[in-house]
């Protein structure tokens, strides 16, 4: 239920009409091309007349192509229509506090090429950086036309402002990826929370959630990331500022977490809080704490892990045990039907997930109505999901009254 904002609003024309049509046949075609007109004036119930004329109009903005043609038993033979992958390309950018990965893409998000640099500490600097690193891959493919860059940090972007304002693992405030990025590339910027691309991500590529309204992403990796899609929308609170599940306190008394509260969930159930645990207790052992250019990186204590190094182990399992402390207190929020794991922790999710599930199934009533996936890091949801954000603007539902 919606109800109509009278302060903002825009009344229905024929080309409203017009504009749903288009918008349902391109992404029709999307998700189930090939496909033929004749399949898709069945499929929406819209007179072939109209089908045949949107798509013209699909053709002649160069959005979709006729491929072959199709097999009939008789008649005249259906030709069958595709998006053109190869229209634009797209560069999607995915920011994290020590690399930061980018790459141009087709209009299906398939890589053409790929590229990464160490994450500066200072935010201007990694700017300038950024911005060279994506006019080379621009020169490498001159013959490409592209029609934007999609950025996705770990942190929270203003809305409003387009500046990225709460980003404590990269300890940047205020920084206007947006603006400097236009300025330095002539292109069109959009820059998202990681967590909200990757609930993105799902929803134009992922495998998961067909026709599904409700669903999380959730990003474990220096933090703890949610991208919440409740009815059909991401969503965003004032200004795009919601969603800080990671930065709830699940314990007053617990430790001081980057963003100045304490006992924050992802303290407790990061890749960094896994660190912690670690060297806590190598430090027991030795009798005294790990110094800290000797830690061990979340990747080494997975690896000790699978090699049976008990202490990586209990590390590992007392994270799990966190995550699910947190996806129950999700699930009971939002009664999801999906929540999407993405991050390193998913090579290790035989033993995490089991955890994770049997601590929701126990905190929370409703966790039996939600599955609880981890998705391939190769499928590169972070990046694709970037790449998602200047797609969406394409292929998003119109939204009027
Ligand atoms: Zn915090």
């Amino acid at each position: 239920m919606r109800k109509i904002n009278l302060s903002s609003f825009q009344i229905a024309t024929s080309e409203t009409a017009r504009n749903i049509n288009r918008r349902i046949i391109l992404n029709l075609i999307r998700t189930k091309q090939p496909i033929s007109r004749a399949d898709i004036a069945r499929y929406t119930g819209l007179q072939r007349s109209t089908v045949s004329q949107i798509t013209e109009q699909l053709i002649d903005e160069q959005w979709i192509t006729e491929g072959a043609l199709g097999q009939l038993p008789r008649g005249r033979k259906p030709r069958f229509l595709h998006l053109n992958n190869e229209r634009a390309g797209i560069i999607g950018v995915n920011v994290r506090p020590q690399i930061t990965t980018l790459a141009l893409t087709d209009l299906s998000a398939n890589f053409i090429t790929q590229d990464s640099l160490p994450t500066p500490s200072n935010p201007q600097v990694f700017l300038d950086q950024l911005a060279d690193r994506i006019q080379n891959l621009r020169r490498s493919h001159t013959n490409i036309y592209c029609e934007g860059i999609g950025v996705g940090v770990p942190g929270r972007v203003n809305h409003h402002t387009q500046k990225m304002v709460f980003a404590p693992n990269l300890g940047w405030r205020n920084v206007d990826f947006k603006n400097h990025l236009e300025r330095a590339t002539g292109l069109t910027v959009e820059v998202e929370n990681a967590a909200n691309s990757c609930a993105l991500y799902e929803l134009w590529f992922g495998k998961h959630s067909e026709g599904l309204h409700d669903l999380i992403a959730l990003t474990v990796s220096e933090g703890v990331g949610t991208g919440i899609v409740a009815n059909g929308e991401i969503v965003s609170g004032v200004d795009g500022m919601a969603g800080e599940f990671g930065h709830v306190s699940i314990n007053e008394d617990g430790p001081l977490c980057r963003c100045g509260n304490t006992g924050c969930w992802e303290a407790y159930a990061s890749n960094v809080a896994t660190v912690n645990y670690y060297t806590r207790e190598i430090g027991k052992t030795n009798g005294k704490t790990t110094t800290r250019g000797t830690s061990p990186s979340f990747e080494d204590i997975m690896r000790l892990s699978e090699q049976g190094d008990q202490r990586a182990i209990e590390s590992i399992e007392r994270m799990a045990h966190y995550l699910g402390i947190g996806t129950a207190m999700l699930i009971t929020s939002f009664a999801p039907k999906l929540i999407i794991c993405v991050g390193e922790v998913t090579r290790v999710w035989n033993r995490v997930g089991p955890i994770v599930e049997s601590v929701c199934k126990e905190k929370s009533p409703m966790s039996s109505s939600t599955k609880i996936i981890p998705l391939d890091e190769f499928a590169y949801p972070r990046l694709r999901g970037a790449v998602s954000l200047v797609l969406q603007k394409h292929f998003v539902a119109p939204s009027f009254a």
